[in-house]
């Protein structure tokens, strides 16, 4: 297998699969292992290239921004970026670019801090630049591997996409070219850091701790100016700032182990659905219908295969997800909660570190509410 891009070890250790098929970060179940391996040297996790995915992937029938923007949760979600970004960096850009923009809601979020900056952003998936944000916003469907030749700005942001890309060093290289000598570079990913949710998603190719973020920075001609952690609410995400720099740094920034926190995770993941079946029992409605809902279901199929319904809060409201129709989590239903009898079991179905707050509301209308945060997360929420 190919050394390290991080430490160029070429030593990698498997990780357990959860399941024989996976999730997809718009959610689809894909009929691929996860098949993450680990480097001894510097602890990176990565697909195992023998089974990467590619980038044609995203070209069509990606489904999570294939949809104009405006979706409420959606736009709360990147209003929430976006303040994060701006008062992260603390700048006032003049041009700035979106690297794996989706519909552009990103970019119309960032215009309430920045009204007069000049707009632009590219992705490759055709179906979210067509129903992309206008208003006067350059949007294309590309990557950063072919940018148009007039493009430049002083503020280049790619918000969840490095740890999609194949060449994470290419891709920031690209990035560094169509920066202005004075601009900033805002990369925003998964913190890896301890092992989450991120590992779970089946296109994503690698799981960077700060570490590794801060190393692929150097290595592409890029000085870390900062990095920080998101709010509580978005995730478990980080923040690096950079700016160009004359020279390139081989020298990798020393990352703590983790392969037996990465292990001990995904196993957890693997025996989830035995561990999680015996709390549920009868008819199931999962409260949620996001990332975790879909965790479950790519996850934990036998438990899923109860569920009769999803519920969340405010229904009825449309899934903001293309592949699914309206009022619909994939096969199922979306049923406005107040249709659930109170002696239905409630399966929680949000993200586990948001669990016991969800459970103990619920809790107030339903005799039977199942968690299993404690089931992947062990001791740690
Ligand atoms: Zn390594």
């Amino acid at each position: 297998m190919t050394a390290c891009l991080v430490c160029g070890e070429s030593k990698w250790i498997s990780l357990p699969d959860p399941g024989p098929r996976s999730m997809a970060s718009d959610w689809r179940v894909v009929d691929e292992r996860l098949a993450r391996v680990l480097c001894a040297g510097c602890g990176l996790v990565r697909r195992d290239p023998t089974a990467s995915t590619g980038a044609s992937f995203y070209a069509s029938g990606y489904g999570l921004y294939g949809h104009p923007p405006g979706d409420a949760r959606e736009q709360a979600r990147q209003d929430e970026y976006a303040r994060w970004i701006a008062h992260g960096t603390g700048y006032r850009p003049r041009r700035v670019l979106d690297v794996g923009c989706g519909n552009g809601s990103l970019l119309r979020a960032l215009r309430a801090h920045w009204p007069d900056a000049e707009l632009m952003g590219c992705d490759p998936s055709r179906e979210s630049i067509a129903e992309g944000f206008g208003d006067g916003v350059r949007l294309w469907t590309g990557t950063a591997s072919n940018l148009p030749g007039d493009v430049s700005a002083d503020l280049v942001i790619a918000v969840n996409v490095i740890e999609h890309t194949i060449d994470p060093i290419a891709f920031l290289t690209d990035l560094r070219a169509v920066l202005q000598p004075d601009g900033l570079l805002v990369i925003v990913c998964p913190d890896g850091g301890r092992p989450g949710l991120d590992l779970l998603f089946v296109d994503h190719v690698f799981s960077f701790s700060r570490e590794h973020v801060g190393t692929l920075l150097s290595r592409a001609g890029l000085q870390r100016l900062g990095a920080s952690q998101s709010p509580r609410s978005l995730g478990t995400f980080q923040m690096a700032i950079g700016r160009r720099r004359d020279a390139t740094q081989k020298k990798a920034i020393p990352a703590p182990p983790r392969a037996e926190d990465v292990t001990t995770y995904l196993e957890r993941w693997r025996q989830l659905d035995d561990r999680l079946h015996p709390r549920v029992q009868g008819s199931i409605v999962c409260f949620g219908a996001g990332e975790a809902a879909g965790l479950l279901r790519a996850y934990a199929p036998r438990v899923w295969s109860s569920v009769r319904a999803c519920t969340v809060d405010g229904l009825p409201a449309a899934s903001a997800k293309a592949e699914e129709s309206p009022g619909r989590f994939g096969e199922l239903p979306m049923i406005p909660l107040e249709s659930v009898p109170p002696d239905e079991t409630m399966l929680v179905g949000v993200r586990p570190a948001d669990q016991p707050r969800v459970a103990e509301r619920l809790a107030a209308r339903f005799r039977r509410v199942v968690t299993w945060y404690d089931l992947v997360d062990g001791e740690r929420v």
